[in-house]
């Protein structure tokens, strides 16, 4: 809708998807939902559809999103949990009020309840992070093979060798910056 705020990245992981919102922790970063505003877009796309959104929501989401990062990165380092993200996505987890519907084509579909909506999403995000964090989940969580990205992403790969969290940013980059390596020390030899 708005040209000047960044795309969001698009998986097919709740959990994850929600932490690329913040994309190349370790370079430039992107923030792609910088205002309400946003989150209530990505909240749409990701069938988590609220009426409003306040700044201390965004940010409380922000703070969610920061400790599934957190969690996240740990579980894929096969390292002990931070107790400070583990509490604030139980948190996250206990203050929704959210409830799963199947839909007569047997899809899942989220209903929140209607006074609290933002924190009903996070709720969903928060018991997807669980799910997937706990091992509950057929795949494995890795983190990103980009030194500026190291985005933790849950890899559904058979042989659980996926080195980026996105094939069309991270992916792709390194894939360039291959190819121009090798034209630079083998000129010629890509004609
Ligand atoms: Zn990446």
């Amino acid at each position: 809708m708005c040209a000047r705020f960044p795309d969001f990245r698009l998986g097919n992981v709740l959990a994850t998807s929600f932490t690329g919102t913040l994309s190349e922790r370790h370079g430039n970063r992107v923030e792609r939902i910088p205002t309400p505003h946003r989150l209530i877009d990505w909240l749409a796309v990701n069938g988590l559809a609220v009426d409003s959104c306040t700044t201390a929501q965004l940010d409380h989401a922000r703070e969610l999103r920061e400790s599934i990062h957190a969690a996240a990165t740990a579980a894929a380092l096969q390292e002990g949990l931070p107790p400070s993200a583990v509490h604030v996505i139980n948190a996250c987890s206990t203050q929704g009020r959210a409830a799963a519907f199947l839909t007569p084509e047997g899809k899942r579909r989220w209903r929140l309840g209607s006074a609290s909506c933002v924190e009903d999403a996070l709720s969903v995000i928060a018991a997807d992070a669980i799910s997937i964090i706990a091992g509950e989940r057929d795949g494995k969580l890795a983190l990103c093979a980009s030194p500026t990205c190291r985005a933790a992403f849950f890899d559904t790969s058979r042989s659980r060798t996926r080195k980026w969290c996105d094939m069309n940013t991270c992916g792709n980059r390194q894939k360039k910056a291959r190819f121009n390596a090798n034209q630079r020390t083998a000129p010629g030899s890509a004609d």
